[in-house]
């Protein structure tokens, strides 16, 4: 992807040229001596850097590539710090501009490196701009390098992040390719990218949507699985045929499964949802109706390979029994809360409380089936209840656009830099009786998505309490949005 004039003056013995050309690309940016060579050296770990050179307005200028390892992720590293070295005059623009144009056609992520220390710099403004006129299809991903010693003092770091997202790029990433300080932050914020790309490439190579050929591929990575779970009878298999309209497909069985788990793959506005073992599943319904067990389906596995439930219940049987939910079903709603699935519960047959005395029925159903889940669930507030007819094919829509929701709700990830300014705001917003009682958060962080899962690292001896942790909780849920979904938030003693 080169223009003329590269040579390779270094061998990379890990990785043939193919291989890491079948990489996706990415790129740092930043004005002189932010510590981009220190990252690049970081991501590459030992392996050794590709140097390629172009003679070009007569200085020759060095960019070097790598492929870095950063978790599971795999990618193809350059470094742009050899343009501004071998320059020796004219702005960094004019420095960068004719090369790096090149380049950035052919990245799939930048990382635009800034230095803490020194603050916002007006170079680093100036590259900004020029991104944005240069680089319009990639989003930069902001990164404050040099950012050991804000995490020690109080404040520093929302401070820090705050002057940073001036720059228009949202929200840095504090790290320190000195030390390895926030490479999880850094492997979150590249993740969907890079993932993006390794999907897209080997479904161009495999049609039939096999993920087998990815050397990385699990379920974690897959688009959007539901599963669909409920008390035979309760309208599943009608559910199904709304969803499905004329868009069905029928995939599998893969490799690596077993050969029941055929999975049912459709479209809803542009994006790809997975039905998870129905058509195994649809199979077993049938010879298994009027038993009162869960099917196989619902077993722990089957829940684990779905990101998003649906529940579903039976509006007429609400209706004319006490309790909404059978035990079958409080069963399958707190498993799938436990093992941190999204959830999303969805009343079936409304048509059946249509004519006497509907209003009143409604209202008895909506009540009765948000207070039972509020009191079997009591972690998650706001699980989203959702009200259909399947026989109508009413609520294809509302269900779908509730899943892809919930879905999106259950992958937010959020920076480091973003959950230190809030949890300023947050702690100084709640009053605690006792000041003594007052938790010493030092920082937080957000280490995982699908569910989100933040880690709270505290002072030495102090400890959050359970209140402490329901606290954050119904914090995080009421200012990023996150009701309905599990939040996992668990603590580290630091000195
Ligand atoms: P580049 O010009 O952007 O490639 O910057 P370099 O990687 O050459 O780094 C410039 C200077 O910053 C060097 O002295 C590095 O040792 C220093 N540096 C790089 N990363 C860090 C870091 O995370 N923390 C600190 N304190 N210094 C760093
Ligand atoms: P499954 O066992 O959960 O897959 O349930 P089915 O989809 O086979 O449906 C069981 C029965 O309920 C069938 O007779 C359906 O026609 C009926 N049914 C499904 N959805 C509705 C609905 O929205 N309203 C009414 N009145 N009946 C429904």
């Amino acid at each position: 992807t080169f223009s003329r004039g590269f040579c390779t003056k270094k061998k990379n013995l890990d990785f043939t040229k193919v291989e890491i050309s079948r990489l996706p690309t990415v790129i740092i940016l930043g004005r002189p001596n932010v510590g981009k060579s220190a990252l690049f050296n970081r991501l590459i770990r030992r392996r050794e850097a590709l140097v390629y050179n172009t003679p070009d307005d007569h200085v020759t200028r060095d960019i070097r590539e790598g492929v870095a390892k950063l978790g599971h992720l795999r990618f193809r590293v350059l470094d742009s710090a050899g343009l501004e070295a071998e320059a020796t005059s004219g702005s960094i623009l004019h420095r960068t501009a004719s090369f790096t144009a090149n380049v950035l056609s052919t990245s799939h992520s930048l990382l635009f490196l800034t230095d803490a220390r020194a603050g916002l710099h007006p170079l680093d403004q100036e590259v900004g701009k020029w991104l944005r006129k240069n680089a319009p299809q990639l989003k930069p991903i902001l990164v404050m390098n040099k950012s050991e010693s804000l995490f020690d003092v109080d404040g520093s770091l929302a401070s820090s992040a705050n002057e940073m997202s001036r720059l228009g790029f949202g929200d840095p990433i504090a790290i320190s390719a000195e030390t390895g300080l926030g490479m999880h932050d850094l492997f979150l914020s590249l993740q969907p990218v890079l993932e993006d790309y390794m999907l897209n490439e080997s479904a161009k190579e495999n049609t039939c949507g096999d993920e087998s050929s990815f050397p990385e591929a699990d379920e974690s990575k897959l688009p959007l699985q539901l599963a669909i779970v409920g008390r035979p009878n309760v309208g599943k298999s009608t559910l199904l045929n709304t969803l499905l309209q004329e868009d069905r497909v029928l995939v599998g069985p893969e490799a690596g499964l077993t050969r029941d788990a055929i999975r049912t793959q459709f479209e809803f506005q542009g994006r790809t949802i997975y039905l998870v073992d129905t058509a195994g599943w649809l199979q077993r319904t049938k010879l298994e109706k009027g038993a009162s067990s869960l099917s196989i389906m619902q077993s722990r596995k089957s829940l684990l390979r779905a990101h998003i439930i649906a529940l579903v219940l039976d509006a007429g049987e609400i209706v004319s029994a006490k309790r909404s939910m059978k035990h079958a079903e409080v069963v399958i709603a707190r498993r799938a809360v436990e093992e941190g699935r999204g959830l999303v519960v969805i009343v079936n047959k409304m048509d059946l409380l249509r004519g006497k005395n509907k209003s009143a029925s409604y209202e008895q159903v909506l009540e009765a089936v948000q207070q039972e889940i509020q009191t079997i669930i009591p972690q998650v507030t706001g699980i989203p209840v959702v009200f259909i007819s399947a026989l109508e094919g009413r609520g294809r829509t509302t269900v779908l656009h509730q899943v892809i929701d919930t879905y999106e709700k259950w992958c937010t990830r959020l920076s480091t830099a973003r959950l230190n300014r809030w949890l300023q705001k947050v702690m100084s917003r709640h009053s605690w009786k006792d000041q003594a009682a007052q938790p010493k958060i030092k920082y937080f962080t957000q280490v995982k998505a699908r569910p989100p899962t933040f880690v709270a690292f505290v002072h030495g001896k102090t400890k959050l309490s359970d209140t402490d942790t329901r606290f954050l909780t119904k914090s995080l849920k009421d200012d990023f949005d996150l009701g309905g979904i599990p939040i996992r938030i668990m603590q580290r003693s630091i000195a």
